[in-house]
């Protein structure tokens, strides 16, 4: 619920730890599950895509609901790639 360009000099110290928290659950889920496979450079030693990308809830999905909120997720520019966030679940402050 974190925007991504909040600077995390602007976060209180209970916010940071739960977004240590998620980070790491989102992680570990990512893992069980081979990774996220962006292209064919992505793949296990034996060539198999991850499948975590299925469960990316803001990645890639612009225009498509928020699955907490139902609010369409919006794709921003961000250097050289792309961000992608709820506009209502990850307000920018
Ligand atoms: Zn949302």
């Amino acid at each position: 619920k974190v925007h991504g360009e909040t600077a995390a000099s602007s976060l209180s110290k209970p916010r940071i730890s739960t977004l240590i928290d998620a980070a790491r659950d989102v992680m570990a889920a990512a893992l069980n599950q081979g990774g996220t496979s962006f292209d064919s450079l992505y793949v296990d030693v034996a060539g198999s895509s991850g499948y975590f990308a299925r469960s990316l809830n803001a990645y890639g999905r612009a225009g498509r609901p928020c699955r907490r909120c139902g609010t369409p997720i919006v794709r921003e520019k961000l250097m050289n790639g792309s961000s992608y966030s709820c506009p209502l679940c990850q307000r920018k402050r």
